[in-house]
């Protein structure tokens, strides 16, 4: 066996940042250890949720020895966690002493689905978006963010390939997942892999506000599905909503979907529309929606190459927009439907813990006084809010 000199200077390598090639490379550099050994870690951190090295019983006390010195795995904190009325679970997750982020778990009939973020705060400022209001302070690392998928997996007991009770992740929580490229596509990886949690390609969505660059270099590395929220089918609107449509307005955008839908080859992409109320929720807005969404199919001479899923707006503290009601909302989705597209309307899940779609804000330095006094505010009020049809 390769002697390795331990260096005590040198900080250790958190595990939970590694992909599976990442590993291999590492038990191979800094370990001189063989590749088989770094598969059998990986099950243990991800199938077993041990991050104890002294408890992997099948590696000897040599390499744990190793282990020890180099290495270590640092999952994120549980600094405290909420179970909605309706199943959902929210967990708040210290990633360091001053930020917070904030994971859902939304378990629905044959799958369970969970948020995850990938940046504390974000600099997009969409105008509807809870988490814009906090401003954007950094970008997760790797292990911070699959470390969301740990919390959640060992919550819930996943045994992988037995009983699926994670069955799909969604990059829908807090942050722009494009704008944290690398570290989500590690992360990505990792859920996919079978080393990590198994789950299918098009089980991982990845959504974007619209980084079009970012959209082409995610089709070159990655099989995941993609989500685009929307808003809004005219520049005019989406620019007041997503700012970023400025600089990337709705043509570009389409066309950076159509490529990339063309590269997954008969891959449908999902289109967001949050629906607010007299804003973006009137027939004619419906109407140029289906028009965008009949264009994208035409592009890809593919029927339902555009899948639209409207999220009624969750509303949160300080905000200008309100939830269009709920025959608002039906005449929307009729419009759609009777333009031949299926268009589900999103059901508010967790809203009576404030784990809704942009509500999830989690905790930048002080803020912890203002998100509890906000929890106490909400539960005083009496429970969850009436959900629209599903
Ligand atoms: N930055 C990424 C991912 C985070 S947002 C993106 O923009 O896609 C996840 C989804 O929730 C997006 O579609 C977003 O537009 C939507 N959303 C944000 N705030 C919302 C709110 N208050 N009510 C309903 N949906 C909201």
């Amino acid at each position: 066996m390769t002697e390795v000199a331990i260096d005590a200077t040198v900080a250790k390598q958190n595990l939970l940042d590694l992909d599976r090639e990442g590993m291999e490379r590492f038990f191979a550099e800094t370990l001189g250890e063989k590749r088989f050994r770094a598969h059998q870690i990986m099950k243990w951190i991800h199938h077993r949720y041990v991050t104890d090295f002294n408890d992997m019983t099948d590696l000897g006390k040599v390499l744990r020895a190793k282990l020890e010195a180099h290495a270590e795995v640092r999952v994120p904190q549980v600094q405290f966690e909420k179970p909605s009325t309706d199943g959902t679970h929210k967990w708040l997750l210290a990633m360091d002493g001053k930020n917070a982020i904030e994971t859902v778990y939304i378990p629905d009939k044959n799958r369970g689905t969970l948020c995850v973020s990938s940046q504390v705060g974000c600099a997009l400022n969409c105008q509807f978006c809870s988490t814009a209001t906090q401003g954007f302070n950094r970008n997760l690392s790797t292990a911070e963010i699959i470390g969301q998928v740990w919390v959640a997996a060992r919550h819930l007991g996943n045994v992988p390939h037995k009983q699926r009770r994670l069955t799909n992740v969604v990059m829908m929580g807090m942050g722009e997942p494009l704008m944290n490229f690398d570290n989500v596509v590690r992360a990505m990886s990792i859920m996919r892999d079978d080393l990590g949690y198994g789950l299918a390609n098009k089980r991982v969505t990845l959504s974007t506000a619209g980084m079009v660059p970012m959209i082409d270099k995610l089709a070159e590395v990655s099989d995941v599905s993609l989500a685009v929220s929307l808003h809004a089918a005219n520049d005019a609107l989406r620019t007041e909503l997503v700012p970023l449509n400025k600089k990337y307005p709705i043509a570009e955008l389409m066309e950076a979907c159509v490529r990339y839908a063309q590269r997954k080859r008969g891959e449908s992409i999902t289109f967001e529309y949050t629906l607010m109320r007299d804003v973006n929720d009137q027939p004619q807005h419906a109407r140029e929606l289906a028009r965008l969404m009949r264009e994208f199919d035409n592009r890809l001479q593919m029927k339902d190459a555009a899948k639209v899923n409207l999220i009624p707006f969750n509303p949160f503290p300080g905000t200008r927009y309100e939830r269009p009601d709920d025959a608002t909302i039906r005449r929307f989705q009729k419009l759609l439907n009777e333009s031949g597209r299926i268009a589900p309307v999103r059901r508010t899940r967790g809203d009576d813990i404030d784990a809704a779609c942009g509500q999830l804000k989690g905790q930048v330095a002080d803020r912890t006084r203002r998100q509890a006094e906000h929890l106490k505010r909400l539960e005083s009020q009496g429970g969850p809010g009436v959900d629209a049809a599903a």
